[in-house]
């Protein structure tokens, strides 16, 4: 990686409030294009609300938040264009339970992409294909377990041709057996060099996969780390009792 290599994204100073609530103070996170971040802390840290920053599902009131090149200011163009570089995973798959696995892939594309419905269909069957489902396309989400929705949760946002994928705890809502067949998959897209931002507990995962791991309490990054250090010789007191909890 060349020094002057463009940031993939920039978090620089950001608060956030909720009302009166300060729930994140003064965030400072790079990450190059191609890294691997794994993020984790307690519950009611801010991890969900640092992400959902980032595409702008949550506003910022203080600081400034910059993805491949674009400043996420007021601008409702920047917007449209930021979310055109990222995909969101949530975990709780948020798949339109009225469409076909096929159509939850393809629409979206055709509405926000304007993409013709040939082209949209032959997308969804080549990500439906790379997640190890095509034979779910014409199914409905409620037809499919928890890890088969969840890997067409992660076939419909690989569609829409992002450079970064942002996951929020993609693998805590299912049962265990499950969560190996969606952990592999985001290890391929990892392997294969795409940005991930990726909340989660699963700390083989992060072991395996991460670049660097950051560790968020009360709102704040407390500790960031290559995963060998993190777990095995971590900095803070604070990331020493969290990971006494989880394991
Ligand atoms: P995490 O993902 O680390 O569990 P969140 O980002 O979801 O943390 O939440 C951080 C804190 O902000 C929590 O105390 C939560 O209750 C609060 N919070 C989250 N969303 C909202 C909201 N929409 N309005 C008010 N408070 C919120
Ligand atoms: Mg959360």
């Amino acid at each position: 990686m060349t020094a002057h290599q463009l940031n993939a994204i920039e978090v620089s100073a950001l608060d956030k409030w909720y009302g009166s609530f300060h729930v994140l103070k003064t965030i400072d996170l790079r990450v190059a294009a191609g890294e691997r971040i794994v993020v984790c802390g307690p519950s009611g840290s801010g991890k969900s609300t640092l992400i959902r920053c980032i595409n702008r599902l949550e506003e910022h009131q203080r600081g400034s938040i910059c993805v491949n090149g674009i400043m996420l200011g007021d601008s409702v163009k920047n917007l449209d264009a930021i979310r055109r570089e990222v995909g969101m995973v949530f975990q709780h798959f948020n798949l339109f339970p009225h469409l076909t696995v096929k159509e939850n892939c393809a629409l979206p594309q055709i509405l926000s992409r304007g993409r013709r419905r040939r082209e949209a269909e032959d997308m969804a069957r080549h990500f439906l294909e790379k997640v190890r489902i095509p034979e779910q396309a014409d199914k409905y989400p409620g037809q499919l377990s928890g890890g088969q929705q969840q890997r067409v949760a992660i076939a419909r946002a690989l569609c829409m041709t992002p450079k970064i994928m942002l996951f929020d705890e993609p693998t805590s809502a299912l049962d265990p057996e499950m969560v190996k067949e969606v952990l592999d998959t985001m290890v391929t897209l990892a392997e294969e060099g795409m940005t991930m931002i990726v909340v989660t507990h699963e700390m083989g995962f992060a072991r395996r996969v991460a670049d660097r791991v950051v560790f968020m309490e009360d709102g704040q990054v407390k500790e960031v780390n290559t995963p060998a250090a993190f777990f095995d010789a971590p900095a803070q007191e604070s990331t020493k009792r969290f990971l006494a909890n989880i394991m």
